[in-house]
């Protein structure tokens, strides 16, 4: 899109938090063009990122809210490395509109825009999600990676420096769960490594995916348990609880291997390894695989006010948390048995 078509859409008055835009799923150019408008609308407030291309050729974008003065914590939120998984980018967007759009009228959105910086990504794989979107490919999760066998795609979040190759991923290219030819391989998982690196104030991330309404935290490519656990859950039960709050929904709490399933590769793990952040995956609506990722519109807005409920509270905390301990520090007597069955559902 030109940047005089950008433009208009700016001029376009967003002025409401929510609203009409959250009533169906948006195809990326329009989350692009939501993207501008907002940048365009509060250049006092946010700004938007370009972080790095895809494969294709895509922007991937990050959208960073702020209100006056430097140095605060920031928290990041991510979305969509599983193209499939709709709701995440919309739930991302719903953040970042009410944050931008709640400023002056909300207090208790102003003191959080004023006390953190808030990085909002909420297309990591853009080539994947356009994909999805074009006929018989709904259920589309990798990227577009060409493997040169006939086969397509590597599981972004599979493609992470987090004992990358581990068990609860593939080396085989056709699989949905495919890890990539080496760690980081994918240009738009780097990108997103790139901006943690660069922005050594992140305290905090959530990594929203669908579906099974589950706040889960390191680790998954190890039933061990993290150094910082108690505090991760401590977070997690109050993220549970803000969420409950709005519309009564449950979301199960608990580390990734032993609540979900083996996954290496991840960038939850990576992000708390690697960064020393408290660190989450968020799996949003709805509960089980009916409707699973084809979660119904009419419930874009109800999910996101819970995906809202989740970041804020995580904000609050990340505005006064102590730096969680190093590796260094980790007991590897963690006693990791909480070995589920592994559900039979496709990965999410
Ligand atoms: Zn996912």
């Amino acid at each position: 899109m030109s940047s005089c078509a950008l433009l208009m859409v700016g001029a376009l008055a967003l002025g409401q938090p929510g609203g009409e835009w959250f009533d169906d799923y948006k195809p990326f150019t329009d989350i692009e063009a939501r993207l501008h408008a907002m940048a365009a609308d509060r250049p006092d407030l946010c700004t938007l990122v370009d972080i790095g291309d895809s494969i294709e050729g895509r922007d991937i974008w990050a959208l960073r809210i702020t209100g006056s003065a430097t140095g605060k914590p920031a928290v990041l939120f991510s979305g969509t490395q599983h193209a499939r998984e709709w709701i995440s980018p919309m739930t991302n967007m719903f953040i970042a509109d009410q944050l931008v759009y709640g400023y002056d009228t909300d207090p208790t959105i102003r003191s959080r825009v004023d006390s953190a910086e808030i990085l909002i990504v909420p297309v990591v794989n853009p080539d994947g999600y356009v994909y999805s979107w074009t006929p018989n490919n709904r259920m589309w999760r990798k990227n577009r990676r060409d493997n040169r066998d006939g086969t397509y795609g590597v599981d972004l979040n599979r493609n992470w420096d987090a004992s990358w190759g581990g068990p609860g991923s593939s080396g085989n290219p056709s699989s949905s769960t495919y890890r990539g030819t080496a760690a980081f391989s994918e240009p738009e998982s780097a990108a997103l490594r790139d901006f943690f690196i660069a922005n050594p104030d992140i305290v905090s991330t959530v990594d929203f995916h669908a579906y099974g309404q589950q706040i889960l935290s390191p680790y998954g490519y190890t039933y061990d348990l993290p150094a910082d656990y108690d505090l991760l859950m401590d977070i997690g039960a109050g993220m549970q609880s803000e969420i409950a709050a709005v519309h009564g929904e449950f979301y199960e709490v608990g580390a990734t291997a032993g609540t979900l399933y083996r996954v290496s590769g991840g960038l939850k793990d990576w992000a708390y390894d690697d960064q020393g952040l408290l660190s989450y995956t968020i799996e949003l609506r709805p509960e089980g695989s009916s409707p699973g990722f084809a979660l119904p519109p009419q419930q874009i807005i109800p999910t996101s006010e819970e995906g809202l409920a989740a970041a804020l509270y995580l904000i609050d905390r990340s505005i006064a948390i102590p730096e969680p301990s190093t590796l260094a520090l980790l007991g590897m007597a963690a006693v990791g048995l909480l070995v589920c069955a592994l559900r039979n559902r496709p990965p999410n």
